[in-house]
């Protein structure tokens, strides 16, 4: 699923940083450093988020290839 964050990147958005909020929501933070903009996909349905912020999971934590 693509994507263009504020900041002006683009990527796919399962590429970006998922953290989990201490309110218990899953959010997605942008990679650039000068961003963070967090998106808490309340755009996506719940069980499309919840999707998405899993593949973001498996990606960062599967394999041991370096994030490009
Ligand atoms: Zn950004």
């Amino acid at each position: 699923m693509r994507e263009v964050c504020f900041c002006g990147r683009s990527g796919e958005i399962e590429d970006r940083e998922p953290v989990l909020t201490d309110k218990a929501r899953w959010v997605l933070r942008c990679p650039s450093e000068a961003c963070g903009h967090l998106d808490d996909l309340s755009w996506l349905s719940e069980e499309a988020s919840l999707l998405v912020w899993g593949e973001a999971r498996r990606r960062r934590e599967g394999c041991s290839r370096e994030a490009a």
